[in-house]
Order: structure tokens, then C-alpha cells, then sequence
């Protein structure tokens, strides 16, 4: 029974400060406080964005990643679009009495690589375990705070007619992969998630592209949420090409067999830009040489109007609106 998780690691005695000690400061040490107070202090000036998000996937291991990594990268990313480069993170843990030690280890891990790569401090957190049949495996949640400069900041920029829209590459991996891995369809290698720190690289455009005027991350509810979401917010339209929104042979054919367009799913390592036309091709360029771009394209335009087109390969034009039906529950 010692190798899995206790009501008593959350009740903020002996074997929480030892699972605490055994576990997450073990391999999260170097990553977050030496000291434990009741909150962390943190001395600031400046501008700063902060997020929070809460993770609930099912699988919590699942092909390209984890919770952890997810939890990370997912919050992460929501700094980085907005030009902020992620400095402080809030980890807090609701675990399921039963859950295995050695799991819970796995995802601690994984938590640690993913903020070495993002280069975040996981400065406070906290950890309730709750009864069996009560959860599900683990719950993570995650805040972020992050600095923004001036140049990076894009909220003011105004979005007209003829400016481009990119994506950093393909679209429909993360929800697409979970949702086979959840048929229990066998999937091979190719298949996975597309979890990624792609808010590093939304940072490192706004450092070098005034042009940009909108990014956002799109996971749930995909491109199509996003894009419907600027024509809404700037009553704007926005027409993309079927043909040159980039989606991966997999998750072609298996969004064809569920009966779901790519357009729809969530993404967890992509950045929708919209950009003046000038700098789009110095922009795409950019991502093309970044290692979490290298299948972006331009995919479109914002026009007069307020909706959102799909043009087809047939020729055809058609509204792509928010999504209506719900797709499959807990993918990130
Ligand atoms: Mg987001």
C-alpha cells in the first residue's frame, strides 16, 4: 500500500511534507523554493500577464506527452501569445487516493523538463488528495505570470482588411491523437500530440515583427474558434484555403472516419498570427527556421465582412462558425 498515493499525503502533516520532500522538491527543487512559506514573495516592476488553466485530461499518459507537460506548456503558452516570457508558476495538485507513487513521480518529472524548457520558476503550489472514486487519477493546475514589453505587446495594433493569417503548422494533432488513444484504436508512432512550448516561439516573433497583430494558441475549439473569435472581436471577416491549411495525413483520415473537421480540433504546440502583409513572408520565413514552425503556412486573409469562409478545393466558399456540437470531454 506504500506505493501509492494516501488520504493522509494531503493532510497537511508528516506524509504530506514527505511527499513533498520525496517527490516534488526532489526533482523540482532546483526549479522552485528552497524555503517554504505560505507564499511565495515575488518583486516585480513592469507590465505582466497571468493565466490560469486547469488540466483534466484523460489519459494523463498519452503518445507525444503527459498532465505535466501539458499543465506547463498549456499555461505557458497562454503567456507567450500574449508577448509575455513566462517567470513564475503556481503548481497544485488534486490527486485520487490509489493513485501509484511511481506515476505521480513521472509526472513530476515531466513537470520539471517542461519548465526548464520554458524557462520557469515554479515558486509556490499545493497538493489535496481526495477519496477513491472521487477523482480521477490527478488533477493539475497551473497559474503563470509573465513580462510583457511594449514591443511585444500587440493588443493595440489594429487588424484591416488584407492582413494574412498563419498558423505555426499542422492543425487537429492533440485532440485527434487523444481522441484515437481513447477508442483504443491501435495508434501508431506518428500519432501524438502536438504538446510544445510554442509560446517561446510567439515571444520570439513579437521580439522581431511589429507586424504582428494578433496571436492566440488554438487549443480547444481549434482554428475555427479562434479565427471566428477575431471576426467577432474586430468585426472583421476572415476567408482561409482549405488546400493550404497544413493537417497531417493521420488526422485527415481519421477526422474524415469521426466525422469532424481538423479546423475544430484543439492544438496544444500551434500559434494562429494574424500579421500586416508586408512582414507575413518575413514572419512564415521565421517559423520555417524555428524547430516548433517548420510546417507553418499562410492559410489566409481578413476581408470585409463578419463571418469566417472556408474557400474549398472544389472552388466553393462556405461559413466556418463556432463549434456547435461537442467534441469528446476532457482533452487538456
Ligand atoms: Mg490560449
Amino acid at each position: 500500500m506504500n506505493d501509492v498515493i494516501l488520504l493522509s499525503h494531503g493532510n497537511g502533516g508528516l506524509s504530506t511534507k514527505k511527499l513533498i520532500e520525496d517527490i516534488i522538491l526532489k526533482h523540482l527543487g532546483e526549479r522552485g523554493e528552497k524555503e517554504l512559506y505560505d507564499a511565495a514573495v515575488i518583486n516585480m516592476e513592469g507590465r505582466y500577464a497571468f493565466s490560469t488553466d486547469s488540466f483534466v485530461i484523460s489519459p494523463i499518459f498519452f503518445n507525444g506527452g503527459d498532465i505535466g507537460k501539458l499543465a506547463v506548456d498549456g499555461t505557458c503558452n497562454d503567456l507567450g501569445v500574449m508577448g509575455a516570457r513566462p517567470l513564475y508558476l503556481s503548481l497544485s495538485f488534486i490527486i485520487e487516493e490509489g493513485f501509484k507513487l511511481s506515476d505521480f513521480e513521472r509526472v513530476v518529472k515531466s513537470i520539471k523538463e517542461a519548465a526548464d524548457e520554458n524557462n520557469v520558476s515554479i515558486v509556490t503550489g499545493d497538493t489535496k488528495v481526495v477519496e477513491k472514486g472521487k477523482g480521477d487519477g490527478i488533477f493539475i493546475n497551473t497559474a503563470g505570470i509573465g513580462i510583457i514589453t511594449d514591443r511585444r505587446d500587440w493588443r493595440d495594433r489594429k487588424i484591416k482588411e488584407g492582413d494574412l493569417v498563419l498558423v505555426s503548422g499542422t492543425m487537429g494533432d492533440h485532440g485527434t491523437s487523444i481522441m484515437l488513444q481513447r477508442l483504443g484504436i491501435d495508434t501508431t508512432e506518428e500519432v501524438r500530440s502536438d504538446v510544445a512550448p510554442s509560446g517561446l516561439l510567439g515571444v520570439e516573433l513579437l521580439d522581431r515583427f511589429s507586424g504582428i497583430k494578433f496571436m492566440r494558441d488554438p487549443t480547444r475549439g481549434g482554428l475555427a474558434t479562434v479565427l471566428n473569435e477575431v471576426a467577432e472581436m474586430y468585426s472583421v471577416g476572415i476567408e482561409i484555403d482549405e488546400e493550404r491549411v497544413p493537417v497531417k495525413g493521420w488526422v485527415k483520415e481519421a477526422t474524415e472516419v469521426l466525422g469532424i473537421e481538423p479546423y475544430y480540433i484543439a492544438n496544444e504546440g500551434k500559434i494562429v498570427v494574424i500579421a500586416d502583409k508586408q512582414e507575413a513572408e518575413d514572419i512564415l520565413s521565421y517559423m520555417h527556421s524555428h524547430p516548433l514552425g517548420k510546417d507553418a503556412a499562410i492559410i489566409g486573409e481578413v476581408t470585409k465582412g463578419k463571418r469566417v469562409y472556408l474557400r474549398t478545393k472544389i472552388g466553393t466558399k462556405r461559413i466556418l462558425d463556432f463549434l456547435k456540437k461537442d467534441l469528446l470531454p476532457r482533452i487538456c
